[in-house]
């Protein structure tokens, strides 16, 4: 019971660490890469706080070297998944009954082993398993995870000290109750902090979850659970299983103790989750909430006013970093005909002094692509754009999966706004430009927010403030993070709260205040003081 009203740490967020040579991060972390890249770790699934294995098991290997193995995940049974669910069920009654102060402690402490003594452990897994720069792993795994954690528990104060006025009559409370049953995370490869804040700030508000990464990411999410373990958290609460998706989903979202979906992922699973929710509606104890974020065709737009140096370095930056495989990556760009020349040389300088390898040399700003479906899918795009007439391969378009999945950084210049790279998710490092005629901005506008079915980052670059301010206007459901004069990547939590509408999903805002109240059902209790006697109201006195 809690005999105060305790407050916080004041979230801030973590300051990124440069990694410049010489400095003592740098030498950390690539000590931490070659021990781990040279030992093979088992990933064992992670139910009611225990180790578990089975009889089945998948090697991992790192992107960048996929012939080296590095280390095994275990591969659930039917009945792993039963026993997660079940467990966590177990876990509730106890874990939503711990006093909230309790509960955000172990998160506040989580934060810090990964500021601290996990920092290089969590980079380097990152480097190895999703094949992250030391800079990408840093922003991720390290700082956006650390204030995902901190600034969550600032909010779920928040939330909890929202209440209704109240006056001498009656005393009104809301409670903010965990959903009933047990919630469900699904994480996708890219992001080790998205993997990491999904299932955890769910449990913060006192519910019990069943969480499953992508098999591309589970190197990492073994680090986030050695964190978890040792932050104290008790079993049960978030319980890990790995494998067969089709198979894990269609157990759990079969189960009348379902009550949430948290999802990060492509639109077209996020679809079929949804159709299985429908389909399975009748079954539920409760209405499930659903929360998904999903893919992006992500937009720049040059205005004839904006500065060529500036839209090259936000192409070069927010199309491929991480290889373009950011949600929020820019993969479509509209340049003003008559900055094109300029944006066209400054760009392929920049590419061409760009080098490509493995993130344990720390010059490498282009490291690999996940893996062979990602790479053959990114590789059949830029085949098409080889062969097509209305397109034209600039710079780029080599590719190799001999020792690791690489594909340089390209640039397609599409003669025809609608060509098919200009509409569909790439995932990986291909930009494709289509160039405006100086006179057109407005329909050029129209097309941006015409093209594709998505709605998650963009970004307009112009010196002159009408153009912005109607780009801003126009553009206005086009996206759901946008971007005036910048890059449409490298959200921070706690400054630009993330998501997207339309094809991107329900928007609600990871890293904010509005994510977690979908976490919640609220209980509003009344307690009158002077309770009436007489059911006579004065108006019907004769
Ligand atoms: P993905 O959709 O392939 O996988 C996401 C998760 O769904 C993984 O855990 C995966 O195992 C699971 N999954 C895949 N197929 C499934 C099936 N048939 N049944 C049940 N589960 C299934 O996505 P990914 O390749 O890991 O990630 C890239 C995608 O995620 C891109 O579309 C990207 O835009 C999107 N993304 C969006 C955001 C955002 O905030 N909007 C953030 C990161 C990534």
């Amino acid at each position: 019971m809690s005999t105060g009203f305790f407050k916080v740490p004041k979230a801030k967020n973590e300051v990124v660490k440069s990694y410049k040579p010489g400095s003592p991060e740098r030498k950390k972390v690539i000590e931490t890469y070659n021990k781990m890249i040279n030992s093979f770790t088992e990933v064992p699934m992670y139910i009611n706080g225990k180790d578990v294995k089975s009889n089945n098991k998948k090697s991992i290997s790192p992107p960048h070297d996929h012939k080296k193995i590095v280390g095994e995940y275990f591969i659930a049974e039917p009945k792993h998944i039963d026993d997660a669910i079940q467990t966590a069920l177990d876990a509730k009654k106890k874990w939503e009954n711990m006093s909230w102060e309790n509960r955000s402690a172990i998160f506040l402490k989580a934060a810090e082993l990964i500021a601290g003594p996990y920092r290089s452990k969590i980079n380097a897994a990152t480097m190895i398993g999703q094949s992250k720069t030391v800079h990408q792993a840093e922003i991720d795994s390290a700082c956006e995870l650390i204030d995902f954690l901190r600034f969550n528990v600032e909010y779920i104060t928040k939330i909890y000290s929202n209440q209704p006025s109240s006056d001498s009559e009656a005393w009104n409370r809301v409670e903010y109750r965990p959903l009933e049953g047990f919630v469900y995370a699904v994480t996708p490869f890219n992001f080790t902090a998205i993997a990491g804040n999904l299932p955890t700030c769910m449990a913060m508000l006192g519910n019990v979850v069943l969480w499953k990464p992508s098999s591309t990411q589970i190197y990492s999410a073994k680090i986030i659970i050695d964190v978890l373990k040792e932050a104290g958290l008790p079993p049960g609460v978030i319980n890990a299983v790995y494998g067969n998706a089709s198979l894990i989903t269609e157990k759990v979202l079969s189960d009348n103790n379902f009550s949430g979906l948290h999802f990060t992922g492509s639109t077209s699973v996020f679809n079929s989750f949804w159709k299985t929710i429908g389909n399975n509606i009748s079954k539920y104890n409760t209405y499930p909430k659903i929360v998904g974020e999903t893919g992006g065709k992500d937009f720049i737009i040059a205005h004839m006013s904006a500065n060529s140096k500036q839209v090259a370095t936000a192409i070069t930056r927010g199309a491929f970093e991480f290889q373009g495989q950011k949600c929020s990556a820019a993969s479509r760009g509209y340049i003003s005909e008559s900055i094109w020349k300029d944006v066209k040389k400054l760009l392929v300088d920049d590419l061409k002094s760009i080098s490509m390898g493995s993130p344990e040399n720390l010059e490498n700003f282009i490291t690999a692509v996940i893996d062979e479906k990602s790479f053959d899918k990114i590789a059949n795009y830029i085949e098409n754009a080889k062969s097509s007439a209305d397109a034209e391969i600039i710079i780029g378009g080599n590719y190799d999966k001999t020792n690791g999945y690489f594909i340089e950084p390209t640039v397609i210049l599409a003669k025809e706004p609608n060509y098919i790279t200009m509409r569909e998710e790439i995932f990986g490092p291909v930009m494709t430009i289509y160039v405006y005629d100086d006179s057109k901005f407005e329909e050029t506008l129209n097309l941006v927010d015409n093209t594709s079915e998505y709605a998650l980052t963009g970004a307009i670059l112009a010196s002159d403030r009408y153009i912005i301010e109607k780009a801003t206007k126009v553009l206005k459901n086009s996206a759901g993070n946008f971007y005036i004069n910048d890059k449409p990547t490298g959200a921070v939590v706690g400054k630009q709260p993330f998501g997207g509408a339309r094809g991107s999903g329900t928007n609600d805002k990871a890293g904010s205040m509005l994510n977690l109240l979908r976490w919640v059902s609220p209980r509003l209790i009344k307690e009158t003081f002077l309770t009436p006697t007489n059911y006579r109201y004065d108006f019907l006195e004769k």
